[in-house]
């Protein structure tokens, strides 16, 4: 789960890294005036609360001199649509800005932790020359990029934080506040269970360090070892991933028009690649779990069938541990509550198969049945057209 930069901020701060004046974030310019009270004296900076980096070169970060400027910024940016590099193309509708003081900057560093899975450790990457142009110095100047492991058990002790901060040639006098930070960023690392953790940039102040930007991913599988954060609202997740999450189905919305309801996840995979290979284009990833019955059935359908752009939905069903006519029962049942607007094929296989299909046949339902994955993805692919 990607978090944003303002919720990013409020924990690294928590833990005592300094950030800039938060004057708060806004969705409106009617809370702007009193924002900029809270971050203190001009110049304030306004910041785009998205997910995506690349915001300022993209025109997501503004530095407002005067509350005039502030204000024509801010309603220029609420409702704007933003499309950065990392974006793939797509644009993300500005809702929020988180209002800021401005920062002194002597210097911008890119300090983030990572997992290295290769070392089954997490590795610091770091750079002297952070700031907006990271990616372009990692491409050309791979040399200027120094990447550290660290022991999962033990955190950055003090001699290795130190030995980072001469690498980035941090100033003597501000070497201290470097090091509380880093070893301080990477103890967030390991406490949250994250699998990024990114300052960018890490500023040099005249006193000190300050984080003006971060970034935080954690670990989906660790949520449950973190009830404050997996209470936060997933910012990525569309309205149906969000209504499968509370019905406890896996379900992951893609751009195609066929409806997927599987049982198993390699299943609901082989049955994307397989429509894919059939020439059709699948509208969703759905695991509706071992134990899938008449109930989950029924909900997993009108998840489906709630997305407009589905144009037939295909039903592949392996009867392992379930039995198909429990199954074909179960859609049945469904499809007497949900009124059915598009062509629905219906593939069954594995225990008790035979009685499944002959409940699906007698039902009076108008389906599609198939034998197997590639008849059934050639006749979702035909319905579609
Ligand atoms: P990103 O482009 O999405 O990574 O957004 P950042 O938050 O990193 O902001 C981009 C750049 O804006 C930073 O590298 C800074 O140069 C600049 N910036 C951000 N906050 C401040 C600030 O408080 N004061 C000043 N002067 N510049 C800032
Ligand atoms: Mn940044």
């Amino acid at each position: 789960m990607k978090l944003l930069e303002h919720e990013a901020k409020e924990i690294l701060k928590a833990r005592g890294i300094p950030v800039p004046p938060n004057g708060g974030v806004i969705k409106t310019t009617a809370g702007l005036a009193a924002a900029m009270k809270r971050a203190g004296k001009a110049p304030w900076v306004l910041k785009a609360q998205v997910l995506a980096g690349g915001r300022g070169k993209a025109g997501g970060i503004k530095l407002a001199k005067t509350p005039k400027e502030a204000k024509a910024l801010a309603k220029a940016m609420l409702g704007m649509d933003l499309i950065t590099h990392q974006t793939h193309g797509h644009a993300l509708k500005v809702k929020e800005l988180l209002v800021e003081g401005g920062v002194k900057i002597e210097r911008e560093i890119y300090l983030s932790v990572v997992m290295d899975r290769r070392a089954a450790a997490p590795a610091i990457i770091a750079s002297a020359q952070g700031g907006m142009e990271i990616e372009t110095l990692a491409a050309e100047h791979p040399e200027a990029i120094i990447r550290m492991t660290v022991d999962p058990n033990t955190g950055l002790p003090d001699f290795q934080a130190r030995r980072l901060a001469f690498a980035l040639k941090v100033p003597a006098d501000r070497v201290g506040a470097f090091v509380k930070v880093a070893k301080t960023l990477v103890r967030a690392f390991l406490d949250l269970d994250c699998s990024m953790l990114e300052i960018n940039p890490l500023v040099l102040t005249p006193t000190g360090v300050v984080a003006l930007d971060a970034k935080v991913v954690t670990d989906d599988n660790a949520l449950f070892r973190h009830p404050d954060l997996a209470a936060k609202p997933d910012h990525e997740a569309t309205a149906l991933e969000t209504a499968a999450k509370k019905a406890d189905i896996s379900y992951v919305g893609l751009d195609g028009n066929i409806g997927c309801m599987v049982n198993g996840a390699g299943l609901a995979m082989g049955t994307m690649d397989t429509i894919a290979l059939a020439g059709g284009s699948p509208a969703n990833f759905l695991d509706v779990g071992g134990g899938a019955n008449e109930e989950r059935v029924t909900k997993a359908l009108n998840i489906i069938l709630k997305d407009k752009k589905v144009k037939a939905v295909l039903v592949n069903i392996f009867g392992g541990i379930v039995k198909c006519d429990m199954i074909a029962a179960g859609v049945v049942g469904a499809l007497k509550k949900i009124k059915l607007k598009v062509p629905l094929v219906v593939r069954l296989q594995g225990t008790n198969v035979e009685q499944g299909k002959e409940i699906l046949a007698k039902s009076g339902i108008a389906l599609i049945q198939a034998d197997d994955l590639w008849d059934a993805a050639r006749k979702a692919v035909e319905a579609v057209k």
